[in-house]
């Protein structure tokens, strides 16, 4: 890190994930949602959901391509396809493990205990306030950390679930951040990961015509297009600048650079280790490589999410201070608050995952600057392809690219 608090890559660990060897695929089983989110990136289709083989077929694709740990269950939301618990004994069966990425609207106790004995490794839920939940008109970020918590304690009344959430973060909910981190923090033993994803959108004001193919094109149909004016490019940096306002220590270890340029961050992942009331530190880049290497020499494939089993582990974690700076900072702090106060060494010591995803940028040269290595890559005409842009392949059939007005 700078001495200005700027993150540099180089001091970081970048993950090793790449288009054939990831630890995470994606799949849609259906494009048919029952909210309408404000970031979506895919067009609502009621009868949408894709019949059992060619899901089968997807999930086989997959595994042809690529080695993946997870493949998120994604859409949509794959809880309106009838046949999720099907889809989900299915990707157990075959040796992965799925993960629901789902809004949790139509997730009763039933269908969690259905899901779970079908093999369901985890869930992501998606809650943010510009998604027109019914019941949380008008509530913002904080208010929803009440909804946040009755789907992990659902997840943790069923038990050996990964619990994690994620949130679209537009310019004007930038400033909930650090309180939805704090309120993981609070709940570290039920909540695993916690995503922030900053808002995207195809804006027609920008200064690019839009092709596909040879023939310009009016990107204004497109479900990712956003005529207003709205910051559509806040950068993972800002969110971790935000986050320091009440976690001054804040520090990523990892990430995923862009297509386009090296140093800029697409996927930045930090782990941080404490208890309800306190972090204790967060872990560094070696400890990363350390985990990321050893899963993969002992199963072949990267960790995409680990079970609530391991992330209580904090303590044996810290065995890695003999690798890893971060962890030899937190072993140090965990040590210091158990001999001022002896009591703490009873409470449980949880690892938890921040993530900050920063999808496309559009580069003034016209370029767009993608992740490399892209974990949610999906199957579409039975290739892989970014899922933040099937929208293009759906409605023009190739991608789209920005031509900087003023070459031409
Ligand atoms: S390239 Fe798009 S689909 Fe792939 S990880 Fe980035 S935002 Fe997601």
């Amino acid at each position: 890190m700078k001495s200005n608090g700027v993150l540099d890559h180089r001091d970081m660990y970048r993950l090793p994930w790449s288009l054939p060897d990831n630890a995470i695929s994606w799949l849609e089983p259906t494009s048919a949602c029952n909210l309408s989110c404000d970031g979506c990136y895919r067009e609502n289709v009621a009868s949408s959901h894709k019949p059992l083989d060619v899901v089968r077929k997807e999930v086989e694709l997959f595994l042809e391509l690529r080695n993946s740990d997870g493949i998120s269950i994604a859409g949509g939301d794959p809880l309106m396809h009838p046949e999720i618990v099907e889809i989900v004994r299915m990707i157990a069966d075959m040796g992965v493990k799925p993960i629901l990425n789902t809004n949790g609207g139509k997730l009763t106790m039933e269908l969690l205990r259905e899901l779970k004995k079908a093999g369901a490794f985890g869930f992501t839920f998606h809650i943010d306030s510009k998604q027109g939940r019914p019941k949380w008109k008008d509530k913002n970020e904080l208010d929803l950390n009440d909804l946040r918590l009755q789907y992990a304690q659902m997840l943790a009344e069923v038990g050996g679930l990964s619990c994690a959430f994620n949130s679209t973060v537009y310019e004007d909910t930038l400033h909930y951040v650090p309180g939805m981190v704090e309120w993981a923090q609070k709940h570290i033993d039920i909540v695993h990961v916690m995503v922030f994803i900053l808002y995207r959108a195809a804006a027609p004001q920008l200064p690019f015509d839009w092709y596909a193919g040879g023939k310009k094109i009016d990107m204004g149909n497109l479900v990712y297009s956003e005529s207003r004016e709205r910051k559509i490019d806040l950068k993972a940096q800002d969110v971790v600048n935000e986050i320091r306002k009440k976690y001054p220590d804040f520090m990523p270890c990892a990430y995923l650079n862009g297509t386009e340029k090296p140093n800029s961050f697409k996927w930045l992942l930090t782990g941080r280790i404490g208890t309800k009331e306190k972090i204790h530190g967060y872990v560094g880049s070696k400890f990363m490589e350390t985990i990321q290497t050893m899963h993969h020499m002992m199963k072949g494939r990267y960790l995409a999410y680990s079970t609530p089993s391991m992330t209580s582990l904090g303590r044996s974690m810290m065995l890695l201070s003999a690798v890893d700076k971060g962890m030899r900072r937190t072993a140090a702090s965990y040590l210091s608050s158990v001999f001022t106060n002896p009591m703490d060494f009873f409470k449980g010591l949880h690892y938890q995952s921040v993530m900050i995803i920063q999808p496309v940028d559009f580069l003034p040269n016209g370029l767009q600057n993608m992740c490399d290595g892209c974990p949610d890559m999906t199957v579409y005409n039975g290739e892989l392809v970014w899922s933040c842009r099937m929208e293009e392949l759906k409605q023009f059939g190739c991608w789209v690219r920005t031509v900087p007005i003023s070459q031409q």
